[in-house]
C-alpha cells in the first residue's frame, strides 16, 4: 500500500489463497503481535431527546359527542402507541472517530483527503490530522482486532452491522499508524460505541519526519459479517461489491441531495467509501474543526474546501443540525 505520501512500499499481503486471504488479519495480526514482530511482508449523542409529556388528545366535536368514550380510548391508544415508539427509538448508533478536529492533513509530504493522488493510485481513506498520543474512538459497537501490518503500523480493524435502518450490511473501518492500541486480544473482541482503541500515532509508512501524525481511516462495506472480518484492507485489492454501490445510493437520497452536499473527488473508491460521508450521514457528529498547535499548525485542508453543503457547514457538520 502506499498511502501517498506515506513513503514506504504497500505492505504485502500473504500470498494465501484469495478465498481465504481474507482471514489473515485475523489470524495473521494476532499473531504479529504476539511475536511482537513487525515485518512487511506478514501478514450520537445518545440522550435521546426526552420524550414530552403526552398531550391531552384533541377530538373533533362530532366524534366527541359520537361515541366520546370509544373514541377517546383509541385517541389516548394511538397516542400511547406513538410515544412507545418514540420512546424505543434506537439512539444514534455511529459516533466520530476523534475527539477534537483539526482537519484533514495537508503538510509537505501529501494530502490526505479520499482518493487524493497517490503514487498507486488514490488514497483509500481520509488521514486526520492530530497530536500523537489523541484518542482513538470506535465509530459503532462491534468487534474490533488489532495487529502490526506494514505500512499501515499499528492497526486496529473494527466490524460493526450497519445501524438497524440502513438495511443489512457490515461495515469494516481500519484506523491505522497508531501510536499505542488498547485492545488486549489478538481474535475480535467486542467493543461499544466510543470506546477508546488506540492513539494516533505515526507508525508504519507515516514514520517520515515530513509526515505530521493522523489517523489514515478507511471504511469497507461488505453484505456479511464475514466478509467484513475477512476484509484486509490491503491497497492492492481494488475489488467492487453490491453492498458499496447500495450503501452509496442511500447516503446520496437521504443526506447529500437533500442538504445540497457536493464533493470535490466523490465519496466512493470501488467497495471502498469516504469514511467521513458515510459516518456523518449515520448520525456522527464530528468536533468542529480547530486549529492544531505545535508542528501540526497549518498542516491541514479545512473540510469545506474539499466538501460544500447548501445546508450546513462542513467544519462543524457535513449535514443539517435539526
Ligand atoms: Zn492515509
Amino acid at each position: 500500500m502506499a498511502w501517498g505520501a506515506e513513503k514506504s512500499p504497500e505492505p504485502r499481503l500473504p500470498l494465501s489463497k484469495k478465498r481465504n486471504g481474507s482471514r489473515y488479519l485475523g489470524v495473521c495480526l494476532g499473531a504479529l503481535m504476539i511475536a511482537g514482530a513487525m515485518t512487511s511482508a506478514a501478514c450520537g449523542q445518545t440522550a435521546r431527546e426526552a420524550v414530552a409529556p403526552l398531550p391531552k388528545p384533541v377530538l373533533p366535536a362530532e366524534l366527541a359527542s359520537a361515541e366520546p368514550d370509544d373514541d377517546l380510548d383509541a385517541a389516548v391508544e394511538a397516542a400511547a402507541e406513538e410515544e412507545t415508539a418514540s420512546a424505543t427509538a434506537a439512539p444514534p448508533s455511529v459516533g466520530w472517530v476523534l475527539p477534537v478536529d483539526h482537519g484533514i492533513r495537508a503538510d509537505k509530504a501529501g494530502q490526505g483527503q479520499f482518493l487524493a493522488p497517490r503514487y498507486h493510485g488514490k488514497h483509500n481513506g481520509v488521514d486526520l490530522l492530530a497530536p500523537i498520543g489523541t484518542p482513538v474512538l470506535a465509530a459503532c459497537a462491534g468487534e474490533a482486532i488489532q495487529g502490526v501490518l506494514g505500512g499501515y503500523g499499528r492497526v486496529v480493524k473494527l466490524v460493526c452491522p450497519l445501524p438497524a435502518d440502513w438495511g443489512k450490511g457490515y461495515l469494516s473501518l481500519f484506523y491505522s499508524h497508531l501510536s499505542k492500541q488498547l485492545l488486549t486480544t489478538d481474535v475480535y473482541t467486542r467493543v461499544e460505541l466510543g470506546q477508546e482503541l488506540g492513539a494516533v500515532g505515526k507508525s508504519g509508512n507515516a514514520s517520515g519526519a515530513s509526515v505530521m501524525p493522523h489517523l489514515h481511516l478507511e471504511l469497507i462495506v461488505h453484505p456479511t459479517e464475514r466478509a467484513a472480518k475477512d476484509e484486509t484492507h490491503s491497497g492492492r485489492d481494488q475489488s467492487d461489491n453490491q453492498a458499496a454501490g447500495a450503501l452509496v445510493a442511500q447516503i446520496e437520497e437521504r443526506c447529500l441531495a437533500p442538504a445540497g452536499v457536493e464533493l470535490s473527488a466523490g465519496m466512493r473508491r470501488h467497495r471502498r467509501l469516504d469514511p467521513y460521508v458515510v459516518l456523518s450521514c449515520m448520525g456522527a457528529k464530528k468536533p468542529a474543526l480547530t486549529p492544531a498547535n505545535g508542528a501540526l499548525r497549518g498542516a491541514s485542508t479545512p473540510w469545506h474546501a474539499l466538501y460544500t453543503a447548501r445546508e450546513s457547514n462542513p467544519d462543524i457538520t457535513l449535514l443539517p443540525t435539526p
